[in-house]
């Protein structure tokens, strides 16, 4: 498998709306808009910097992962999001690897990629999502 670039940074954030002024007010980063993953029971806002983006996660409902994972954590980095060519082809080589995968197959992810996630417990406590636009 080849990794391409960090494709993003996934922030979890208990509100965009009040989470979002650093990165533009601050930063001076474009804000490029939300979008909602029902499935995911989030919303995103992104945020690009040079060849990467900035991703917050906001939680639609009380039991989606994000707010568990405020719950448990706190705000903060997530997950971190490389991006590959074939993705398919790089979960059934992570999965030869030994590599735990939270996804065994792609599933839809904001602005119109293709994602998985591999399981933390592989990563040295890294959440990593792969994807593939
Ligand atoms: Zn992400």
């Amino acid at each position: 498998m080849k990794v391409l670039k960090i494709d993003h940074l996934g922030i979890a954030v208990k509100s965009i709306r009040e989470g979002k002024n650093f990165w533009t007010d601050v930063l001076g980063l474009e804000f490029a808009g939300t979008e909602t993953v029902e499935a995911q029971k989030v919303t995103t806002a992104f945020f690009p910097i040079g060849e990467s983006e900035i991703e917050l996660l906001e939680s639609t409902s009380p039991d989606g992962p994000i707010a568990k994972y405020l719950e448990k954590k706190g705000a903060g980095i997530q997950h971190i999001a490389f991006r590959v060519g074939d993705l398919e082809a790089a979960l059934r080589e992570l999965k030869e690897k030994g590599i735990r995968l939270i996804d065994e197959k792609p599933r839809h992810g904001a602005g119109g990629a293709r994602i998985a996630f591999l399981h933390p417990k592989s990563t040295g406590g890294v959440l990593v999502e792969l994807c593939e636009r």
